[in-house]
């Protein structure tokens, strides 16, 4: 590699203090919540007469309530959750922790009822300070419900996500609940400590949905839009204000969340990858296949739209694992992350082997074909066309074992792999990788869902 090109390209660095750093902090921090949370159960419950089903149903409610309050930071695309885990991984993982929070927040009540000597499971003539927590209870099963199914009820993404919101609503009763009819909380140390949480779930509640909506998002203007293939458009993006202003900082893969301004369209904001290189001078792209609801009107786009957006975000990129050579395995529109690497590594001469192995319906769905027909002597490409004209010489069908193998050849020992595609496609694959012996560390993938 070009050691000049390279001092001039920051991005290239690694950054794996940065994201183990990252690590620690977010480690400890959920390390401390737990272990606060369990102490303040232990010091409640040690000396009292209560039977064991109501210590434990005081329990889950302590730990059902750390869990919401945490959950609104994990909702919040804070920049040091992606760059620890990737922002994918963290919706995860608070999407599991939500159903968790629910389970522990229901059995609240039961346990404390079965724990009475007088049960009665529909016992509806409680204190108002009770029927705080009862709604907030209702509220966060709704939601919890409508996060899993929101699609099985057709419900607009977007519009899910505007409810979703008010599950901040769910900490606020549950903290007035909490501090209002348990005696623990009377205690100082333990009020300061739910106190603490019930700030921090609001102030990145806050942080989220008005400091960085109204001053943490960057304005750029739309240069220009591509048609790449009658379904995909490249639209390009230049910084609003005086030339000469700096793009983003960004590594090739990354994504940004993108709300473009259009008259007499919706603006809504959607995760879309920067499917440029860094290397690119003074503007970055989107390239974006018609879909859905809101993508199907993005050639309505024009020149001097205004868009916003904020970035960079995400781990899928090579420059965070610097592997010896590379095996591209892509599907559809999940070509835009692997446009930006493969882009980047030619800008800067690398000359590391790589593969792209790349599936399609027909070769009119191939994105970027004349860019990927002249790529330099390391790169080889093989196209995979599951509905193929009669006179497609390449491979047909979808990608499987024989294709990677065959393709890949004496790579697949020491290339990382990169994969993005949809869901069942990046399923299969990564089968075929294992049984193909891939070392499951080396296999680095995008999904296209948040
Ligand atoms: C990290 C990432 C990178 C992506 N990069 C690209 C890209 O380079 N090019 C491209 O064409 N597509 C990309 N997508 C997919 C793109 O975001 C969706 O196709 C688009 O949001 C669908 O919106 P729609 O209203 O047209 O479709 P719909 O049919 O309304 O929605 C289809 C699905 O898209 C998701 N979705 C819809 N709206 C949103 C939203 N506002 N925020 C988050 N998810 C939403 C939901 O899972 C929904 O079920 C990317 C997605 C992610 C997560």
């Amino acid at each position: 590699m070009d050691i000049g090109k390279e001092q001039n390209n920051r991005w290239l660095h690694p950054c794996c203090f940065e994201s183990k750093t990252a690590t620690l902090i977010l480690r400890t921090v959920y390390a401390i919540v737990v272990l606060l949370t369990l102490a303040i159960g232990w010091a409640t419950v040690r000396n009292s007469d209560d039977l064991p089903l109501t210590k434990v149903g005081f329990i889950t409610a302590l730990i059902g309530f750390s869990i919401i309050a945490v959950q609104v930071m994990l909702g919040s695309r804070l920049k040091l959750l992606d760059r620890a885990f990737g922002l994918d991984k963290v919706v995860i993982f608070h999407r599991k922790m939500g159903v968790v929070a629910a389970v522990l927040l229901l059995s609240h009540p039961l346990l404390m009822a079965l724990g009475k000597k007088s049960f009665k499971l529909f016992y509806f003539h409680t204190s108002w300070q009770v029927n705080l927590g009862k709604g907030g209870l209702l509220l966060l099963v709704a939601g919890v419900l409508l996060a899993l199914f929101y699609s099985k009820f057709r419900l607009d993404y977007n519009v899910w996500r505007l409810i979703h919101k008010t599950m901040i609503v769910v900490v606020i009763l549950a903290f007035a609940h909490s501090i209002l009819i348990g005696d623990a909380f009377k205690i100082g140390w333990i009020k300061a400590w739910w106190w603490a949480l019930l700030v921090f779930a609001c102030a990145t509640f806050f942080w989220q949905n008005f400091v960085v909506i109204l001053f943490g998002r960057k304005k750029y203007i739309v240069k220009s839009v591509t048609k790449e293939t009658h379904d995909t458009f490249t639209l390009r993006f230049e910084p609003a204000g005086s030339p000469g202003t700096p793009v983003l900082d960004y590594k090739p893969g990354q994504f940004m969340f993108l709300e473009l301004q259009h008259r007499g369209r919706m603006s809504e904001e959607h995760p879309f990858t920067i499917s440029s290189s860094p290397t690119a001078q003074g503007h970055i792209t989107a390239t974006i296949k018609k879909s859905g609801n809101y993508t199907n009107l993005i050639d309505q786009t024009q020149v001097s739209d205004a868009a916003f957006l904020q970035a960079p975000f995400g781990r899928f990129s090579w420059a965070f694992d610097n592997p010896s050579s590379f095996l591209f395995i892509v599907g559809g529109v999940g070509i835009t992350p692997i446009h930006s690497m493969i882009t980047a590594l030619c800008d800067i001469g690398d000359k590391r082997n790589a593969v792209l192995i790349y599936a399609n319906k027909t070769e009119q769905d191939i994105i970027f074909r004349t860019q990927f027909d002249n790529l330099p002597v390391n790169f080889k490409v093989v196209y995979v066309l599951s509905k193929p004209g009669q006179n497609w010489q390449g491979f047909g069908g979808h990608i499987n074992t024989e294709i990677i193998k065959n393709s890949a050849g004496g790579l697949l020992d020491s290339a990382d792999v990169y994969l993005c595609g949809p869901p069942m496609m990046m399923q299969s694959v990564v089968n075929a990788l294992e049984s193909l012996g891939v070392d499951k560390r080396k296999i680095h993938y995008e999904r296209f869902t948040i």
